[in-house]
C-alpha cells in the first residue's frame, strides 16, 4: 500500500496548500513554454539536444567530467551505486539516509552489494569515527568495504561543508570512493550560502533531484567522472530507464536551473515563518530545517488537525501520532502559506 493512500478524500487535487512534499509542484506557465519550445531527439541515441545540455550544464556546474539524466532519484542512486561496486562489496551509509531505509535495498537485490548502515548523527552528518570504524579489514571473511554514500540535505537539514568533508575524508583515508544523494542538493547549497561545486568536489558522485523544490515534473541527474558515469549509463539502459525524448523534462530542468535555485531561500524562510507560528501556538514541539517544518502534536491530535486543515484546503501528511512533516515549496506562496497558518490558529485558537 502508498505510503499516500490514506489521504484519498482529503481533497488534495482542489488543495490551496499542499505542505506534504516539494514533489508536489507543478510545472508553472514559464517551465510549460520551456518544455514547449524544446528542440528534440532521441536521447538513447545521444541525439536530444535538451538532455545533452542539462547533462552537460550540471557538470559543469558541479565541477564533474560528465553527468547522466535518469527519470526518478532511487535510480539515479542505483546506477551511481552499481556503477561504484560490484557484488560482495559493501557501502557504508545512515541508517536513516534514504538510499538505505526508501529505496528498497535495489542495491543489495540487483547487484548483490551488500548495505552496511551506521548511525547518523542529529545532525544530519555520519561521524568520521564512525565510519573509520565501519570499515572492514581486508579478510575473506568479510564483505569489501568500497563507497561511502552521504546525504545533504537530511531530513531538511543542511549538513555544513566542514562535516561533510570530515566524513568524506574518513572514508578515502580507508580507500573508499564517496557518494552523494543530493535530492535536495541546492537547498543544502542555498542554505549554506557555499558554492555547488565546494560540496560536489567532496564527492566522487553526486546525485541531484530535479523534481522537489526545483519543480521540474521528473528527473534526476548523477554527475561524476567519465568513468563512473559511463557505467551507469549501461546501468540506466539496463534497468528500463533509457527515455527518448526526454528533451521535455530535461528542458524543464533547464529552466529550473535558471529560475528556481535561488528561490529556494524563499521555501526556507516560509519554512521559518510556519515554525515560528507553531511555536507561538505551543500545541507541540517543533523543528526547523531548510523548507521542512516537523510539528508534534501536544495531544497527538493528528488526524482531527487533519481533517480541519483540509476542509480550509491545506493538506498535511503524516500519521495518527508522532512528527507531522509539512514542506515549503514552489507552489505554496504568501497567500497558500496564510492559509495554512489561519488554519493552524482556528483550530488551536
Ligand atoms: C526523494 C529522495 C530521493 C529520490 O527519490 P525519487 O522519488 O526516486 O526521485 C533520494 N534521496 C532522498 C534523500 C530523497 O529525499
Amino acid at each position: 500500500m502508498s505510503q499516500y493512500a490514506g489521504l484519498a478524500g482529503a481533497g488534495a487535487n482542489a488543495a490551496l496548500c499542499d505542505l506534504r512534499s516539494d514533489t508536489l509542484t507543478r510545472p508553472d506557465t514559464g517551465m510549460m513554454r520551456a518544455i514547449q519550445a524544446a528542440e528534440l531527439g532521441d536521447d538513447v541515441y545521444g541525439e536530444d539536444p535538451q538532455v545533452n545540455r542539462l547533462e552537460a550544464v550540471l557538470a559543469e556546474r558541479l565541477g564533474k567530467e560528465a553527468a547522466l539524466f535518469l527519470p526518478s532519484g532511487t535510480m539515479s542512486n542505483l546506477a551511481g551505486l552499481l556503477a561504484h561496486c560490484q557484488r560482495g562489496e559493501e557501502i557504508i551509509l545512515g541508517a536513516g539516509y534514504h538510499v538505505y531505509a526508501y529505496e528498497a535495498a535495489g542495491a543489495s537485490v540487483l547487484g548483490g552489494i551488500s548495505l552496511c548502515p551506521v548511525p547518523v548523527r542529529d545532525d544530519g552528518a555520519l561521524d568520521p569515527e564512525v565510519i573509520a570504524g565501519a570499515v572492514k579489514a581486508d579478510d575473506s571473511h568479510l564483505a569489501v568495504s568500497r563507497l561511502l554514500s552521504l546525504e545533504n540535505t537530511h531530513n531538511g537539514l543542511a549538513v555544513p561543508l566542514a562535516d561533510m568533508a570530515a566524513a568524506a575524508a574518513a572514508g578515502r583515508t580507508a580507500g573508499l570512493a564517496v557518494h552523494l544523494d543530493g535530492a535536495r542538493f541546492f537547498n543544502a547549497t542555498v542554505a549554506l550560502g557555499c558554492s555547488e561545486a565546494a560540496l560536489a568536489g567532496l564527492m566522487d558522485t553526486v546525485s541531484i533531484c530535479l523534481s522537489k523544490g526545483l519543480g521540474t515534473p521528473a528527473g534526476s541527474v548523477l554527475a561524476g567522472p567519465a568513468d563512473l558515469i559511463a557505467k551507469a549509463r549501461r546501468w540506466r539502459k539496463m534497468l528500463g530507464g533509457g527515455m527518448r525524448q526526454a528533451g521535455v523534462l530535461a528542458a524543464a530542468a533547464l529552466y529550473a536551473l535558471e529560475h528556481n535555485v535561488a528561490r529556494l531561500a524563499q521555501d526556507h524562510d516560509r519554512a521559518a515563518e510556519l515554525a515560528d507560528v507553531l511555536r507561538g501556538l505551543g500545541a507541540g514541539e517543533v523543528s526547523l530545517a531548510t523548507n521542512m517544518v516537523f510539528f508534534t502534536p501536544k495531544e497527538g491530535r493528528n488526524d482531527a488537525l487533519r481533517m480541519h486543515l483540509a476542509s480550509e484546503g491545506v493538506v498535511i501528511g503524516g500519521g495518527s501520532s508522532g512528527a507531522i512533516r509539512m514542506v515549503l515549496h514552489k507552489d505554496v506562496d504568501n497567500g497558500a502559506l496564510d492559509r495554512a497558518v489561519q488554519g493552524l490558529k482556528s483550530f488551536y485558537g
